[in-house]
Order: C-alpha cells, then sequence, then structure tokens
C-alpha cells in the first residue's frame, strides 16, 4: 500500500535533462528580446538591460526549457507568454501528476474545472466516485492526487486518468478510466490493529501535565477525567503526590503510525490511602459504561433515599410547610424519611466528608462533598458512623451513621439535603440514574473482565511504578 508521502514523493519532476546547446539558448533569448519590442503584454519587470534578469532567463533556459518536465513552469516562464508562443511548436500534451489541497470555498468540481476539466467531465467524475465516496464531503486541507494529461500551450489538464483522494489516515478512494474511457471507482483501506497501552506516574501540577509527561495523549486525559468526573472533583481531591493509571488502546496502521485513540479499558486514581478504579464494560445489550471493580455504574447519580430501609416514608417534604415545632410556615430545605432508630445512613455518592459533628438543631450531621457540582447533608443521626470525619473518602452506599432523633427533631428520622451548585434542591427530584450496576450474568462476565487486566496491569504497573513513583 502506498501511502500519502509517498504519493507526494512520487510528484518532484523526473529529471530527464535535455541539454541545450549554447547557440541554441542564444537563439531563444534573442528571439525573446526582438518580442519584447513588439509585444505590450510581456511583463514590464523583465528589463532588457539589467543583467540579472538576463542570467535568470539563460538558467530558466538551461534547465529544460524545450520540454519543461515540471508542471508548475516558474512564474517567470508563465509570464513571457510570446515566448511560450514563439518555442510552443516543441511542446506536446504530457502526461501529469498534480496534488490539489481543498481550500476555503472549494468544491470537488470547481477544483476539477480550475485546472482546466471541462464542466461535464467533471461532473462525470464526481458521479463515479460518489457510488463509493461522496466528494461533496472533501473537507479543508484534504488532498487528492490528479493524474492526467497537461496541454502546454493551453496551460491546463485537459482530460484526466486517474484520481487518488485520500479520506483519512486508513481510507483512500481511487477512480480511474477503464479501457472504454469510463470513469470506475474503488476504495482501499488499511486494516488498524488495536494496540494496548499503559501509563502510570506520580501527579504533580496539573494531572493533564502528569500524564503528558508520561505520554498520554491529550484526547485520553480528556477523557480519563471525564471518567472520573462523576466521582472526583479533581480540583479538591487530587494532590501532589497522588497517582493515575491508565490503559488504553491506540489503532495503528500496519507501519506502527497511530491512526486513532481507542477507548481507555481501565482508569485508576490512587489517592493518599484511597484507590479508585474504573472498568469499562460493555454488556450484552452492547451498552458501555465505566464501573467500579465491583460493578458498580459510574455515571451514578445520588441515592434519593440513602437508608437501608427503603421502605422508609417521607415525613415532610421538602418545600414550604408549617414546622411541627416553631409552628409557623417555613422553608423546608430538604426530605424527611421516618425510619427505626439505628437504621443505617448510606452515603448518596461517592465523595469526601466535609462536615462531620454536632451541629445544632441538626443534631448529630454529616455533610458529604461528591464533586465541583453536588453535596449532601444528612441530620439528627442518632451516631456518626466510625472514621465518619472531615477528609473521609467514602463510596455511594458506605454507612456513613445511623438514624436517630439528635437536635430539633420529634422522632426518629433522617433528614437529607441535596445541595446543587451551593443551592438547596429536592432530593426526590434528582433525575434518575443513566448508568445501572451490574448483576447477575453480566456481573460474572464483568468480574472475569477485571480479574484480567489486574493480573495483566499488576505487571504493567509494578514495573513503572518502581521507577517513576515509589522512589519519592
Ligand atoms: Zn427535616
Amino acid at each position: 500500500m502506498v501511502s500519502l508521502t509517498q504519493f507526494i514523493n512520487k510528484i518532484k519532476p523526473r529529471h530527464k535533462h535535455r541539454v541545450i546547446t549554447m547557440g541554441y539558448a542564444v537563439a531563444i533569448v534573442f528571439a525573446f528580446v526582438l518580442s519584447l519590442s513588439n509585444n505590450n503584454d510581456v511583463n514590464a519587470s523583465v528589463s532588457t538591460t539589467d543583467r540579472t534578469d538576463y542570467l535568470l532567463l539563460e538558467n530558466t533556459i538551461s534547465e529544460g526549457f524545450d520540454e519543461p518536465e515540471t508542471l508548475y513552469p516558474t512564474e517567470r516562464i508563465l509570464n513571457i507568454k510570446s515566448l511560450f508562443d514563439m518555442v510552443s511548436s516543441y511542446q506536446r500534451e504530457k502526461e501529469i501528476e498534480k496534488m490539489l489541497t481543498v481550500e476555503k470555498g472549494d468544491t470537488f468540481i470547481s477544483m476539477l474545472t480550475a485546472e482546466g476539466i471541462s464542466y461535464e467531465d467533471a461532473h462525470e467524475i464526481y458521479t463515479a466516485f460518489k457510488k463509493i465516496y461522496d466528494p461533496a464531503k472533501i473537507r479543508i486541507g484534504q488532498k487528492f492526487l490528479l493524474r492526467g494529461t497537461y496541454d502546454n500551450k493551453l496551460k491546463k489538464i485537459i482530460s484526466i486518468d486517474s484520481i487518488i483522494l485520500q479520506a483519512n489516515n486508513i481510507e483512500r478512494f481511487i477512480l480511474e478510466k477503464d479501457e472504454n474511457g469510463k470513469y470506475a471507482a474503488r476504495g482501499e483501506k488499511e486494516e488498524l490493529i488495536a494496540e494496548v497501552n499503559s501509563a502510570t506516574g506520580a501527579i504533580s501540577g496539573s494531572l493533564s501535565q502528569s500524564m503528558n509527561k508520561q505520554g498520554v495523549p491529550n484526547k485520553i486525559v480528556s477523557e480519563f477525567i471525564k471518567i472520573f468526573s462523576y466521582s472526583v472533583d479533581f480540583r479538591r481531591d487530587v494532590r501532589k503526590g497522588d497517582k493515575f493509571e491508565v490503559i488504553f488502546e491506540n489503532n495503528i496502521t500496519k507501519e506502527g503510525k497511530i491512526a486513532s485513540y481507542g477507548d481507555i479499558l481501565y482508569a485508576g486514581l490512587i489517592l493518599r490511602n484511597d484507590k479508585v478504579s474504573l472498568y469499562r464494560f460493555k454488556d450484552s445489550k452492547g451498552n458501555v459504561d465505566y464501573y467500579t471493580d465491583k460493578g458498580y455504574a459510574m455515571k451514578k447519580t445520588l441515592h434519593r433515599k440513602p437508608l437501608a430501609f427503603q421502605n422508609a416514608r417521607i415525613s415532610s417534604p421538602f418545600g414550604k410547610r408549617k414546622h411541627p415545632i416553631l409552628k409557623r410556615w417555613i422553608v423546608h430545605w430538604g426530605v424527611d424519611y421516618a425510619a427505626p432508630q439505628g437504621t443505617k445512613i448510606f452515603a448518596g455518592g461517592d465523595g469526601v466528608v466535609q462536615v462531620a459533628k454536632y451541629n445544632g438543631s441538626y443534631g448529630n450531621y454529616v455533610k458529604i462533598r461528591h464533586n465541583s457540582e453536588y453535596s449532601t447533608a444528612y441530620g439528627h443521626m442518632w451516631k456518626i458512623a466510625k472514621g465518619i470525619r472531615p477528609g473521609t473518602r467514602v463510596k455511594q452506599g458506605q454507612v456513613i451513621g445511623y438514624v436517630g432523633s439528635t437536635g430539633r427533631s420529634t422522632g426518629p428520622h433522617l433528614h437529607y439535603e441535596v445541595v446543587q451548585n451551593g443551592k438547596r434542591v429536592n432530593p426526590t427530584k434528582i433525575k434518575a440514574s443513566t448508568g445501572n450496576n451490574l448483576a447477575g450474568k453480566e456481573l460474572k462476565n464483568f468480574k472475569k473482565m477485571v480479574a484480567d487486566i489486574k493480573g495483566s496491569y499488576s505487571k504493567m504497573f509494578a514495573a513503572k511504578s518502581d521507577t517513576k513513583i515509589a522512589k519519592k
């Protein structure tokens, strides 16, 4: 298969150099000087008295003027119309190759007609091409190679033998004239190989800088951040010395060139003493999502009812209400779920504990920051769970406390608040999750895949972390 570069190389003028005798050259120069006195069209800058111009002219002639091999005659020669006319009897049509680059405002047909092709021919070519590739889709900067016949007298391409259009890194379309003079188009596609890459490193400065430093391309970096954006707030949670791990695919050509970046198969963040791992998984329905190694979906929204007792009823809704103790209308900034004392309270989502203390009318109170957008708060707890203190990283569903009636409360219940961008919103109106946790056979398949990846990355990252990270 021939690459685009090889095509470009082919265009280099062939050097079938023909030696011109000095006498012939002098004769042409003389003829040219004569023509200047008769023809006002000749570019005025070509002075007959300027010695430099003479030298340039002689050089041009001695480099093969009688049969120019290059498709791009120098500007000077183009300007010397009459001289061309005089020697036109020595020139015929010739086969040429020309690379065209799509510029702003170009259409496939306008590019062909600009080279001298008749509109009818251009249209025929367009129609033949369209059977496999619509030339209306050409983009600025795209290249295609023309092979055809150039008329040196008319100074244009008068017929086309073939066009090779490089559609992208791996695909090109070839249009050729067959024996009957009809155009036929075909496509050639290079098969890509998925290559698995891994990278790991300590984070210092920005995450993207740290990842770039280990050779992770920007497209993979932004994908990595997107994958974690549901559970990690990069600005607050990620600190100097934390580590990243990533396994991703490149789609490479047979020559080993990267044609496109593939998917992230595994993404890991090691935050101080905590590790967040996410794995890409395609379920039997074809849905792709990222999951923790236990099969929890990444794209989970906050729990609407973060309690072990899922039958708990709403004893007081979000919004305006008459306060049971204060006996006046006030806004209730959360939802109250009535539940027996001691019922487990779960973290509504992955995050970091911000507050865990007795907090006035809230009683025993925990506040968790999930990401830059969401926080949740839990009031009237009987007890705060062991280990829950400011800075503790929690997972969705982890027990953070137990239902009680501490603070301003009339009976055991959970007061649950969801804060979105600094404003308290109705927890029951949070949009349903787009991702579902894996279960049953899906979970079994997923766990097998995770085991495979873990098996290979322990090798990949062990070697790398020894040199890159462990030395700190
Ligand atoms: Zn309440």
